[in-house]
């Protein structure tokens, strides 16, 4: 696979660190907080509808509602003291102060995509309070600067939608994972289906709105060029809570193809994966050819093989897919019967995991495709990987229970990032 970027060679540390001051009040801390709130937000709080304590009905509901990991759902799992879900900006700067003021340890969460639970577990820390950002999800689309306004709660799947509502030629490259939310998403890179073409989600940002540590609201030209440039990709946890992202548009075309083509050890797939990681990351910049792996049931009954399905988008009609296909991946033999023209909001559905004919409006329910409990990791290749090897890979791989390898491609806008590029 192609060298990925040195700027995401980051060590990403979460130290949402909430200097602390001690409470000597004689009430809960959710009382405190509650009364502290009051006292910071510039607007009155409708506490019924945006602070949940364990005593809540719907505190359960609301926890569980965007955890994507059910492991840090566990009945051992420490539950924060309370939920709060800010209506507006201001709730956010007085839920900073109040955390700060009486020692809470908060956890802000947007999508809940977090591998590791850490926007609504907090292990060590205790008090500790989820910041849900879930109801904060306005997004301004303008077609004709090119650009949009997001809060922090809408799942990206929102975003593309509402983008394509707009205009069918325009879209925004970052994740497959149509639950993901923006709020944190962006804050780690967010590479999709049109990361070749454009770069990454974070590569098209250009402004922001956060919260300091103070309660401060600070945009791209009131913080350091620092602090904009870490917190697109260095995790922003620990760096202030995302308001607001402003995003740039990029052109898609009005038809794109997909596919999905699945090669099985017993159909050459140790091959052709081979010739994968030298043709994807060099091939047109137009096409993104991801590898789903996992272990399947053989044709020999009773055994068990891998499969390797080859999910792909084209940012074009099937004619040129066919041509680039045969110039650059001729292995993996794609005919147009095993493409599809459609729009780009529907290629979005599709590579999102949903059947072709999902309606797109899927998007606006914000719902994840599959929670699970899974320990996941991410890790760059820098050199290909010999046959032989992939055979010693696919012996392991078979060992475990349910093991599922996604590889993505880089190249093309890729690798023309400089390491120094900071602002758009
Ligand atoms: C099933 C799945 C599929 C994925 N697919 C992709 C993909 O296609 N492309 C890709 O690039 N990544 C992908 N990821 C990784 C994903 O982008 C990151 O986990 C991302 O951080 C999730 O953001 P979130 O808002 O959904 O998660 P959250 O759990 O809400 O937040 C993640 C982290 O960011 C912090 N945070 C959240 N919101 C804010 C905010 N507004 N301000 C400050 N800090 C905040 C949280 O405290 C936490 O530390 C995937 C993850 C999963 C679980």
């Amino acid at each position: 696979m192609g060298s990925p970027s040195p700027r995401f060679l980051f060590l990403l540390v979460y130290v949402f660190v909430l200097l602390s001051v001690s409470s000597t009040s004689s009430f809960t801390i959710q009382e405190s907080f509650i009364h502290c709130l009051g006292a910071h937000s510039q607007n009155p709080i409708p506490f019924s509808t945006s602070f949940y304590t364990p005593n809540n009905a719907s505190f359960t509901s609301i926890l569980e509602s965007a955890a994507q990991n059910l492991r840090y759902l566990l009945p051992s799992m420490p539950k924060p003291d309370f939920i709060f879900t800010p209506l507006e900006d201001s709730h956010v700067q007085a839920a900073v102060i109040c955390a700060k003021t009486l020692n809470i340890h908060m956890r802000v969460r947007s999508g809940g995509h977090d591998y590791e639970g850490l926007s609504y577990v907090s292990l060590v820390e205790k008090p500790f309070m989820i910041l849900d950002l879930v109801k904060l999800r306005a997004i301004h689309v303008d077609v004709a600067q090119n650009m949009a306004w997001i809060q922090a709660g809408p799942t990206i799947g929102e975003v593309y939608y509402r983008i394509s509502e707009k205009s069918q030629v325009h879209g925004f490259p970052a994740g497959i994972c149509t639950s993901l939310g923006i709020g944190g998403h962006i804050t780690g890179g967010a590479y999709g289906s049109m990361m070749r073409k454009y770069g990454l989600g974070a590569d098209n940002i250009i402004d922001a709105r956060i919260v300091d540590s103070d309660g401060k609201i600070l945009d791209k030209e009131a913080m350091e060029e620092d602090l904009f440039w870490a917190i697109r990709g260095g995790g922003v946890g620990s760096f202030g809570i995302i308001l607001w992202w402003q995003i740039k548009l990029v052109q898609v075309p009005p038809i794109v193809t997909v596919f999905t083509v699945t090669k099985t050890l017993e159909q050459k797939a140790n091959k052709i994966l081979y010739k994968w990681q030298q043709a994807a990351p060099n091939i047109d910049e137009n096409i993104f050819i991801r590898v789903l792996i996992q272990v399947t049931n053989s044709s020999t009954v009773g055994k068990k093989t891998i499969s390797t399905s080859y999910n792909a988008l084209f940012l074009g009609g099937v004619d040129s897919l066919l041509q680039v296909m045969k110039r650059s991946f001729p292995e993996l033999g794609i005919t147009k019967k095993d493409c599809l023209e459609t729009s780009w909001i529907k290629s979005v559905v599709y590579m999102a995991g949903y059947p072709i004919s999902t309606p797109p409006e899927i998007l606006l329910q914000g719902k994840s495709i599959g929670k699970t409990y899974f320990k996941a990791k991410s890790d760059f290749m820098r050199q290909v990987i010999p046959e032989i090897a992939l055979s010693s890979l696919w012996k392991r791989f078979l060992l475990e229970e349910s093991a599922f390898m996604i590889w993505n491609p880089y190249g093309g806008m890729m690798n023309r990032i400089p390491e120094s590029t900071r602002l758009l």
